[in-house]
């Protein structure tokens, strides 16, 4: 008999461009913390489809908020108001503590738009168009050219030259090498407060403290992009209110609307007032109403459901069975990260570990060639903690 599986497989790479090296599996249907391919096989999902399903599956609460706005309307542009646009910036300002929103459609059109803020910003100021931005090396902000240009891997970036330029890259948690790059055209410092493509590093409170300093004294703008450890994974709401430094501009999508493409850039009201207006900046679909009720739903879900308790609860259990595998296996030469995004650095590949993993049941992922990254549904518990490390152990020796 034909593997119905194989057969969808092969016809998806006649007709996609090849630009991913997929699992060999095709997803079916999701519950809680679980994944099921179309043959019923069921997986343990740490990946939550690479931090965006904080939720997990299934939650009915979330469900009918989207099957109601789909029979209400689905979109307007943004040439008219919206309720679910209005309601979840509201939401969204009093979770995040910034004071002005811009929805769009995807992480990378986030820092897409808070790129061009930042250089309005600067323009305004001193009518140059020569601004320089720094950026981070191991750091990633997507795909389209703004943010690929503020990239730190040259591999991505190469191929796609030029890039929009003026960009500089120093060192995460150097300020030397921060330092180094400062010139008196610096409009924007850019960073992730927890690495996360690059392999997990986060922000140490001494650099940040220093960075934002660094900014206050400089008019410089703070940018942290908080696409990936943002929407409570870290423990916080977003991951720079654990050190007590705000951005003057951030940036916010993967679990923001927990699987409804949609992300965000937000910003102070000093520079809401001094960069972008009417004409600079626009989108169709973003912040249309379809996406804005996930968004919102979402939020009212972090909070009925204690989601950020949960992660408190769960995350040091998880990091402590994690430091136990990493002390058992010489493989395994440590582990770091914050909250529930957390990475294991091995002495070899990932992929055959995933691999192995991934026949046993168990979703994993990787941050570069030899970093396990765990990046669970926020609402996993010690119980699932202790399968995936079963699974992970077994992977780890064989
Ligand atoms: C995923 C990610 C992006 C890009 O988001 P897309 O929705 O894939 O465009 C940008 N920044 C960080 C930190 C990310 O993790």
């Amino acid at each position: 008999m034909e593997d119905k599986m194989q057969v969808l497989i092969d016809g998806a790479e006649r007709d996609l461009l090849h630009t991913y090296n997929r699992y060999q599996i095709v997803l079916d249907k999701g519950e809680g913390v679980s994944l099921y391919d179309i043959n019923g096989k069921r997986y343990l999902d740490f990946a939550s489809g690479i931090g965006v399903f904080a939720l997990g599956y299934g939650v009915k609460e979330y469900n009918d908020a989207l099957k109601a706005q789909i029979d209400k309307l689905i979109h307007t542009s943004n040439l008219f108001y919206n309720l679910p646009a209005i309601d979840a910036a509201r939401k969204l300002k009093r979770a995040s503590g910034m004071d002005r929103v811009f929805f769009t459609n995807s992480g990378a059109e986030a820092v897409e738009g808070a790129l061009k803020a930042a250089r309005k910003y600067a323009f305004l100021g001193d009518g140059r168009t020569d601004h320089e931005i720094i950026a981070m090396e191991h750091s990633f902000h997507g795909r389209t050219f703004g943010a690929l240009s503020v990239t730190g891997k040259a591999a991505y970036r190469e191929p796609f030259e030029p890039m929009i330029g003026h960009v500089k890259f120093a060192q995460l948690n150097d300020l030397d090498s921060v330092m180094a790059q400062l010139s008196d055209k610096t409009c924007a410092i850019i960073l992730e407060t927890v690495q996360g493509e690059g392999g997990i590093y986060p922000v140490e409170e001494g650099f940040i403290k220093a960075i934002r300093q660094l900014c206050d004294e400089r008019d410089i703008l703070l940018i942290l992009d908080e696409i990936q450890c943002g929407m409570g994974r870290s423990g916080y709401m977003y991951a720079w209110q654990k050190y007590g430094v705000k951005p003057d501009i951030m940036t916010s999508a993967k679990a923001l609307g927990c699987g409804v493409p949609v992300g965000a850039f937000m910003m102070t009201e000093k520079v809401a007032s001094s960069s972008l207006v009417a004409g600079d900046h626009g989108t169709t679909y973003g912040g249309n109403p379809l996406a804005c009720a996930a968004v919102s739903k979402v939020l009212d879900l972090f909070e009925s459901e204690h989601i950020i308790d949960n992660v408190k609860l769960v995350a040091p259990y998880l990091e402590e069975k994690l430091d136990t595998l990493a002390a058992k296996h010489d493989c395994v030469k440590g582990r770091r990260g914050l909250g529930l995004m957390q990475g294991l650095v091995l002495d070899r590949p990932a992929a055959p570990v995933i691999k192995a993993a991934l026949d046993r049941g168990l979703i994993l992922i990787s941050a570069g060639s030899d970093i396990i990254r765990f990046v669970p549904p926020l609402v996993i518990s010690k119980d699932d903690v202790d399968e995936m490390i079963s699974i992970l152990d077994e992977s780890l020796s064989l």
